[in-house]
């Protein structure tokens, strides 16, 4: 059979393949391709455009039954989404080897990719998607989460009034309780932002053009209330802000006329980002033209559309500019705008920085980025019983990173719903994910789990990206193209005994602009899986620190030091 069909991975303990080691991928590739989770499971497509799990339905038939028969001394070969060949290995070697996407440097273009693909030569895969470890929509929220509480952190840096926590309040509790942030666009992963916000205890004002996306965010409960009016929506923030009560206001308008008008009346905003649709100017909807006449003005004259967009986009961000003047933390959250309201005619268009460089790269240098697990038993009360692990293993009281941890875990519990295999995401640091992993393993051994548990997580991580457009944007060495590392990654990953690992071109930022390796490990509860556990969740992370040690960050230099992490050249 090898027509599209519904795909649902098995739940419970009896296993179809040879061994958890083998079920593992089997039922992630599954996973992926669950209607609840994959945006278009007929044609494969799990998210980001076109990011697939298999290259055909043939393709996918033929790696189902590869992993029901693989031996747990055999590993499978996957090329861009197609099983092309079985090899005899060892227990400790990946029992899958992935390789998605990638074209030799001068054909690195979309024009060759979709020729090769239309040949059925290759497959989009994206960065979780071909790799099957993809969670949901789970994943933008906890990233937009970690870094509203990574701006948490700068303000207090910066020394800005911002009142404890209402919730804790010891000194640990960085938040941005009292504090009110502007955002514009609530789309698929803009919709993340009203929560992510009150997650971390702020008010939210986020201003978008279309009433049937602030209608859904109201319905999903990402979003608390809409405001009549600017003057409602301020009245609204300041009262909340002044009682220090999280809350986030969705409020119809366009953002090219909304943040000028906040100018010009002095309002007291903290925190201004944008997450509209500007990377693609006909996505961006200028002021002056109707919502209800958007589709019908870009169709008919999309140069003339492009170039409003742009002017558009060039008064936005004097106004987020302006508002940076006036002592406001303004960052890009990674849509181009900056570089479009450039072409727009405006010249500060760079006053303000990108989000990795400002706050996720610090992170970065302790090995920290998006650790996830799923649970194979499919019970929920198995990923209830992880996350009190991880609440055990890091005491809130110990740091402000256990803090914020401890808030996303409790209101990831209340309000994220499980797309698929129950899941989690949180971001964990070198020395960390290692203890995480081992106690999950404990956790299968003594039958508190059901059955075992897969780890992984996004290729966006510290030490397994190469990306001059985001995650390795503006390198204090200028080392933003170099790709060894995330090469190196995968090596060291496959060398450590992870389960499947995978090195994919293009992922977030498309064809040419970025290369990026994923492992996945699988904790079966065994003395062997420890010891890989042991040494995979150490060296993953471990390439972070290493990478920007290397490129001559003091805070990766520290922590390498603190944590003994062994780096020739850098004198220990
Ligand atoms: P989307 O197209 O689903 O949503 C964009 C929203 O902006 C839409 O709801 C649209 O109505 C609204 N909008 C357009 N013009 C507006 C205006 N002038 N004023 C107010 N609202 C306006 O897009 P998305 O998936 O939410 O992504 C948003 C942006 O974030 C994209 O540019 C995307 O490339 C970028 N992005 C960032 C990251 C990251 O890591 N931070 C990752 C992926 C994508």
């Amino acid at each position: 059979m090898t027509e599209a069909r519904p795909v649902r991975a098995p739940r419970g303990t009896e296993l179809t393949a040879r061994s958890w080691q083998t079920e593992a991928p089997l039922r992630m590739l599954m996973n992926n391709l669950d209607p609840d989770n994959a945006e278009r499971p007929d044609d494969l497509v799990v998210y980001g455009g076109t990011g697939k799990a298999a290259r055909s339905w043939a393709a996918y038939d033929a790696i189902v039954a590869e992993l029901t028969t693989l031996a747990d001394d055999e590993t499978l070969l996957v090329q861009s989404g197609k099983p092309v060949g079985v090899m005899r290995t060892h227990t400790w070697a990946p029992r899958v080897l992935i390789a998605n996407s990638n074209l030799v440097g001068d054909w690195a273009n979309w024009e060759e990719f979709r020729r090769l693909e239309e040949l059925g030569l290759t497959m989009y895969g994206q960065m979780t998607a071909g790799s099957w470890i993809y969670i949901g929509t789970q994943g933008i929220l906890q990233g937009t989460y970690e870094t509203f509480a990574a701006v948490a952190e700068r303000l207090a840096g910066r020394g800005l009034d911002t009142p404890a926590s209402s919730l804790g309040g010891h000194s640990t509790n960085v938040s941005l309780a009292g504090t009110i942030t502007v955002t514009a666009g609530l789309g698929g992963m803009g919709g993340a932002q009203p929560l992510a916000v009150t997650m971390n205890e702020g008010v939210a004002i986020c201003v978008e053009v279309d009433q049937s996306r602030i209608a859904r965010r109201l319905e999903h409960r990402y979003l608390d209330c809409q405001a009549d009016d600017l003057d409602h929506a301020l009245a609204l923030a300041v009262e909340a802000r002044d009682a220090l009560r999280p809350l986030s206001i969705g409020l119809l308008g366009n953002a090219a006329e909304v943040l000028p008008e906040l100018v010009r009346r002095g309002a007291p905003i903290d925190v201004v980002t944008d997450q509209t649709s500007a990377h693609d100017p006909l996505a961006y909807l200028p002021a002056g033209i109707a919502f209800e006449d958007w589709e019908a003005e870009r169709t008919r004259d999309p140069e003339g559309f492009t170039a409003r967009a742009r002017e558009s986009m060039a008064t936005h961000v004097r106004a987020m500019v302006e508002l940076q003047d006036a002592g406001a933390e303004v960052f890009d959250y990674g849509n181009s705008i900056r570089d479009e309201a450039r072409k727009g005619g405006y010249d500060r268009a760079f006053a303000f920085p990108g989000f990795v460089p400002a706050y996720i790269r610090p992170q970065f240098c302790e090995g920290r980025g998006p650790f996830r697990w799923a649970a194979l038993s499919g019970d929920p009360a198995d990923i209830a019983a992880t996350d009190r692990a991880i609440l055990e293993l890091f005491p809130r009281e110990e740091s402000a990173a256990y803090e914020r941890l401890h808030r996303w875990i409790t209101m990831a519990r209340e309000r994220v719903h499980f797309q698929g295999l129950p899941a989690r995401i949180c971001w964990l640091g070198y020395g960390e994910r290692h203890r995480a992993g081992l106690r999950f393993n404990e956790m299968v051994a003594s039958g508190e789990l059901k059955a075992p548990i897969v780890i992984g997580r996004d290729h966006l991580d510290c030490g397994s990206v190469a990306s001059p457009y985001r995650e390795t944007e503006a390198m204090l060495d200028g080392s933003d193209a170099i790709a060894d590392w995330a090469l190196l990654n995968a090596l060291v990953n496959t060398a450590s005994g992870a389960t499947w690992v995978s090195i994919h071109h293009g992922g977030g930022v498309g064809m040419g602009r970025s290369i990026h390796a994923g492992q996945v490990i699988v904790a079966d509860g065994t003395a062997l899986a420890a010891e890989k556990i042991e040494r995979v969740l150490t060296n993953d992370p471990g390439m972070g620190v290493i990478r920007h040690v290397d490129a001559g960050y003091d805070r990766a230099a520290e922590v390498a030091a603190e944590r003994g992490v062994r780096v020739p050249m850098a004198g220990w």
